[in-house]
């Protein structure tokens, strides 16, 4: 039996169409993806930009409200990967089969696409640890959590810029880090770092080592708990302090105080499973028409990160995952 519409992927963007799509009476089936399910925003702290949470909220929370919300208007929800999707059906009657991870085939008569994009790594040691603790992969998500303090940017593109120039309102200083001698950003975002007093630009230079010290816990430090005689202290908390830097040309090695570390060296869509039936740009973001979420292929929508290349926030995602339901509900309709 061919279900109404098939959503892969469940972050902001695809919990968001769930909700939707389910309130719509459509029955929609959720395939979560098998290794992060609740997506990118499952591998961070305090989200505080997400409107409705005056105080924040943790970013596993938040997605886990999101799954309660869309189960309760009977989101189906598959732990697979899609690793495929064809065309089925006919010209008359379009049906898309989904071929998964573990063999199974699901047909549908829509699908919506909310694979987001994965942000590239330095792989270095102390980055894996540190991620949420001051390595950050998006500036506008983290910047404000840096006041007054030293920051770094590992990069040398546009984004690296404007996010290094953004991170200037934030920082007592920022020191922008990049391999080469030459940048690939346009030279109007080169000259603007160049004139803020706040940006130094360190070229020849890679990041070796992100190193982490044990920081007290946030003042007032809460009162240990006793529990039957076992006195439990609250856990001091591990956050960058420090990088090794290398320079590729003279081999010099040298260390840079900082409290956060911002790499933005890019981001890899998740589409390549979709290539054959959804139109993808050069860096593999699936392209859409207009302001909608209709892809290449009737029927098919996508939304969140795995389009947008430019704000890449869980309320933009969200706000696309609702434009998604809206869309497949037209053509479900039509
Ligand atoms: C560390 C970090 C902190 C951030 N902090 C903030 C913040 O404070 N505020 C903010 O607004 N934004 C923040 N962001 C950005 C925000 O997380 C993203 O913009 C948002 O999650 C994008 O939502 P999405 O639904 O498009 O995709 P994602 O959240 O990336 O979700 C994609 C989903 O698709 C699944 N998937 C991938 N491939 C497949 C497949 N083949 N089959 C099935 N499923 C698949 C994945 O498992 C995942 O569940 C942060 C990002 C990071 C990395």
């Amino acid at each position: 039996m061919a279900h109404n519409v098939i959503i892969i992927g469940s972050g902001p963007a695809g919990y968001t169409a769930a909700i939707y799509l389910g309130r719509a009476g459509l029955d929609p089936v959720m395939v979560t993806g098998a290794l992060t399910p609740g997506g990118q925003l499952v591998n961070t702290t305090e989200v505080e930009n997400f409107p409705g949470f005056p105080d924040g909220i943790m970013g596993p929370e938040l997605m886990d409200n999101m799954r309660a919300q869309a189960k309760r208007f009977g989101t189906e929800f598959i732990a697979d990967d899609v690793t495929a999707i064809e065309s089925a059906g006919s010209d008359d009657a379009p049906l898309y089969r989904l071929a998964l991870s573990d063999g199974e085939t699901l047909e549908t008569r829509a699908v919506i696409i909310t694979t987001g994009s994965n942000f590239r790594k330095l792989g270095v040691p102390g980055e894996v640890e540190l991620s949420g603790h001051g390595v950050s992969y998006c500036a506008t998500c983290d910047g404000f959590f840096f006041r007054d303090k030293p920051i770094v940017v590992v990069g040398g593109g546009d984004s690296a810029f404007e996010e290094a120039l953004f991170l200037t309102r934030f920082g007592s200083s920022v020191t922008l880090i990049h391999r080469r001698d030459e940048f690939r950003a346009s030279q109007i975002m080169v000259d603007r770092a160049k004139e803020n007093p706040k940006l130094t630009l360190l070229t020849n230079t890679v990041v070796t080592e992100i190193h982490g010290t044990e920081t007290a816990p946030a003042a007032p430090a809460a009162p240990a708990l006793n529990l039957g005689g076992l006195a439990l202290k609250p856990k001091p908390q591990v956050n960058v302090s420090s990088v090794s830097l290398k320079n590729t040309v003279t081999g010099e090695t040298s260390e840079l105080e900082t409290a956060a570390v911002f790499v933005a060296i890019g981001h890899t869509p998740a589409t390549d499973f979709a290539a054959s039936v959804a139109s993808r740009d050069e860096d593999g973001y699936i392209i859409v028409d207009g302001a909608s979420t209709r892809t290449s292929t009737p029927g098919i929508f996508a939304a969140g990160d795995c389009v947008d290349c430019v704000y890449r926030q869980a309320i933009s995602a969200a706000g696309m995952g609702c434009r998604a339901a809206l869309d497949a509900q037209e053509y479900l309709s039509e």
